[in-house]
């Protein structure tokens, strides 16, 4: 039996996430103690629970210990089946996060499958959906399969109400060599806001403009349906020959939006100085079909604890050994082997 200390290394969520991936790619039951011990708030969310039922669901697996709050948990897989699924998230979770734990089994699974994901959509420290569908999922399709998603409803913190709809069509996944970004192509900023001033989504918008050299029309502010919201984030993306990184500033209560734009352009700025192909978030979420493949080549800025802590559960289950090679030009070559 693996057995996992959830407090090591980054000790949150995603621990937990790619565990129950991994258990149901590799058909082994794994224990988890220390729940998110790194977190102010240890033991399981409800968006982790909503995360490890589906992957229980898709997977024929059983839980133990499956409840908000619990520190320590047990995940039987049984045989992952593909088909038409819905979760709910029930709050406004990331419905990223949930497609997160159960994508890669499903790319493996003996047919299509088709998923309706509701919740949050453009959640703090989530994938917000457009960074799944224009910088994560064409990676993926890259390697063989062909992931398709849909954003139906955005979804903001607090209220959630969001849906994503997601088709699968497996295929065994190749390794790539992911180490140029190449030429860039285009960029754009956008601030959506809804349910909130204008002048929120104005001023990141300027202030973002007044910070990154890139041409006015690349500047835009989208004001979404009334009953979406309260809600606002600041995307900036970056489109290169074969890549793109996404960056999100997410409006908050108390933070001014000219904050959100600085943070949000000084991430866009250290990818666009770097010479890497990843940015950090897309990064760790690399690793996880990289060492599926069986092995493969990316480069990326420095790598988050998020990402070396991704390469240890999978050397327990996998049995993949991940390098991060500093490289003169200062990104970092990651190899899985
Ligand atoms: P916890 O509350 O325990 O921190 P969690 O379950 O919400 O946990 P993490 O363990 O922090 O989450 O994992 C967050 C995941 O979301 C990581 O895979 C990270 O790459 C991704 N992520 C976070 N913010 C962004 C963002 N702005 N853009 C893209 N991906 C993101």
């Amino acid at each position: 039996m693996i057995v996992i200390d959830g407090s090591e290394g980054e000790g949150g969520g995603q621990v937990v996430r790619n565990a129950c991936a991994l258990a149901l790619v590799t058909s082994q039951p794994f224990r988890i103690t220390n729940i998110r011990g790194g977190r102010e708030k240890p033991g399981l969310m409800r968006q982790h629970v909503t995360a490890i039922t589906a992957a229980c669901t898709i997977g024929g697996g059983e839980c133990e210990g499956l409840n908000v709050g619990s520190r320590e948990m047990l995940f039987r897989p049984g045989k992952v089946a593909a088909g038409d699924y819905h979760f709910a998230v029930g709050t406004a979770g990331s419905t990223g996060l949930v497609l997160q734990t159960i994508l890669m089994p499903l790319l493996l699974a003996d047919g299509p499958s088709r998923l309706v994901l509701e919740g949050g959509t453009h959640n703090m420290l989530a994938p917000p959906f457009d960074f799944i569908d224009r910088v994560f999922l064409p990676i993926v399709n890259r390697m063989g399969p062909r992931v398709s998603a849909r954003l139906v409803r955005h979804g903001f913190y607090p209220r959630g109400g969001g849906r994503i709809e997601v088709e699968i069509e497996p295929a065994p996944l190749v390794p790539v060599v992911c180490a140029e970004r190449g030429a860039m192509l285009s960029c754009s900023a956008t601030a959506l806001y809804t349910g909130l001033p204008f002048d929120v989504a104005d001023r990141e918008i300027r202030m973002a403009k007044k910070l990154l050299d890139w041409p006015e029309r690349a500047f835009s502010v989208r004001e979404l349906p009334e009953e979406y919201g309260p809600g606002n984030i600041l995307l900036l993306e970056a489109v290169y020959e074969h890549v793109t990184e996404m960056v999100s500033g997410f409006g908050k209560l108390g933070v001014p939006a000219e904050q959100v734009a600085k943070r949000a352009v000084g991430r866009m700025k250290g990818y666009l100085e770097s010479m890497a192909f990843a940015g950090p978030y897309l990064a760790d979420q690399l690793l996880l079909p990289f060492a599926i493949a069986g092995g493969g080549v990316f480069t990326t800025v420095k790598p988050s604890q998020h990402a070396t802590t991704a390469a240890d559960i999978i050397q327990m289950f996998l049995d993949r050994r991940t390098a991060f090679q500093h490289e003169a030009s200062g990104t970092h070559r990651v190899t899985l082997s």
